[in-house]
């Protein structure tokens, strides 16, 4: 994506910092934003993983910060990032940085609370003729030449599923049988250090870790990610405190939480997977899988501890569901719509369009034919540019 783009506007405040990083992906020119600084106690993280051989990186992140003077930086957004909302629109998320610029076109119509129930194609299966649909609770029906869906990997399947007809019966678009299977969410995990120091940084993620992202010394499949979480604070703290030190004072704790994240990729098993049931409610069925590669993140992560300033131990973060992540955990969901070259083994072909439905595009996380081992939404929003690129040039 050049700097000159039409859509540059979306990923907004920081790049990754360049480097060799193996992981980072050719590009023909610099990032169009510098890497976001990191607060003292994280630049001695990172200082303190260089020195013992690692090699941290920025991390990508939408976040209007860094060197833009003109966005406000107040505590409880810096404080206050992951799962909260943001009235001071720092974040660069889908209602900043596209659906509002969107509706600054005239030709360009939200509508809110309409809910999509399902989708109708014409007589010969191959294009949607009506989109039916719940707005303010009223039946709604619309049309259109092209229609885009994007509701979240879960929930596309789910309305791909509900507009099942003759021509489509186990689904729309789904002669594949993949439709709402190989759900991936990967296998992630909150984890706090204690730092031997406090640790008063208000924005933590800044840096990430990539050596283990292929393998390891002693593993020779991948292990997966870290990177830096939003800062804990006591009351966040409370659900853990029976994890804890007996007699540890959660805001001891707080002072000196340091938070990371780690996310290793669970593989696309077809049994894992969404439906609907005899109401029609969804029904989402997940066994875990590849476990061992995060297993032996964590324990990477622990071993480097004493090396980073901060105590022998690892504590789950019950904020974010404890230890590792359960099926609740659909933050990352992916997968259940797959794009590939070949009819047989995909809903979708490479622009995301439906190999049976000549006017349907999916454009959320539901394209994902692998989950990867890094957070999923940078990669949506380029993969949903791509196709609108696609679409314009049709
Ligand atoms: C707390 C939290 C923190 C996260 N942090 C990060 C992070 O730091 N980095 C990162 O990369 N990712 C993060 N993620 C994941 C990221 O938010 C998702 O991967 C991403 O939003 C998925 O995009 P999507 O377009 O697939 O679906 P969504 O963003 O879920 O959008 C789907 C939209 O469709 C609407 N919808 C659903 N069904 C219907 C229907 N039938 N009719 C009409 N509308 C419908 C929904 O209301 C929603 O607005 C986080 C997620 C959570 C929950």
């Amino acid at each position: 994506m050049s700097a000159n783009e039409k859509y540059d506007v979306i990923i907004i405040g920081t790049g990754a910092g360049g480097g060799t990083l193996a992981t980072e992906p050719e590009r023909s020119e610099p990032y169009a934003h510098a890497p976001l600084r990191h607060e003292p106690r994280i630049q001695e993280l990172y200082d303190d993983l260089k020195r013992i051989g690692h090699n941290p990186f920025p991390l990508p992140i939408g976040v209007r910060l860094g060197d833009d003077k003109s966005y406000p930086q107040p505590d409880y957004v810096m404080g206050k990032f992951d799962g909260f909302p943001d009235p001071t629109e720092s974040k660069a998320d889908a209602h900043v940085c596209a659906v509002n610029p969107a509706l600054e076109h005239n030709n360009v119509t939200l509508l809110t609370d309409c809910y999509v129930e399902r989708l109708e194609t014409d007589a010969s299966g191959r294009a949607i003729k009506t989109v039916h649909a719940l707005h303010k609770g009223q039946a709604a029906i619309f049309s259109a030449d092209t229609v885009v869906v994007s509701c979240g990997a879960i929930n596309s399947a789910a309305l791909l599923l509900r507009s099942a007809n003759d021509k489509h019966p186990n689904g729309l678009a789904n002669s594949s049988d993949v439709v709402g299977r190989h759900y991936m969410c990967h296998n992630n995990s909150a984890m706090l250090a204690l730092s031997k120091h406090p640790n008063p940084t208000k924005f933590g993620k800044t840096f990430a870790l990539n050596d283990f992202y292929f393998d390891s010394d002693d593993f020779e499949y991948p292990l997966g990610h870290i990177q830096m979480l939003g800062k804990s604070d006591a009351e966040m703290l409370k659900g853990d405190a029976p994890a804890f030190a007996p007699g540890m004072a959660l805001d001891y704790m707080a002072k000196h939480a340091v938070d990371f994240w780690m996310t290793s990729e669970d593989l696309p098993d077809p049994n894992n997977r969404v439906t609907l049931n005899d109401n029609g409610e969804i029904v989402l069925q997940y066994t875990e899988n590849n476990l061992e590669g995060h297993t032996r993140l964590i324990a990477k992560l622990k071993g480097m501890l004493n090396e980073l300033g901060c105590q022998n131990h690892l504590f789950p973060c019950q904020a974010y569901l404890g230890k590792k992540i359960p099926l609740a955990g659909t933050a990352h969901q992916c997968g259940t719509i797959r794009f590939g070259k070949d009819p047989k083994t995909s809903a979708l072909d490479e622009n995301c369009k439906a190999h049976d439905v000549d006017n349907l595009y999916v454009v959320d996380g539901s394209f994902f034919p692998s989950s990867t081992a890094v957070n999923p939404g940078l990669t949506i929003m380029a993969n949903a540019l791509r196709v609108g690129n696609h679409l314009l040039r049709k």
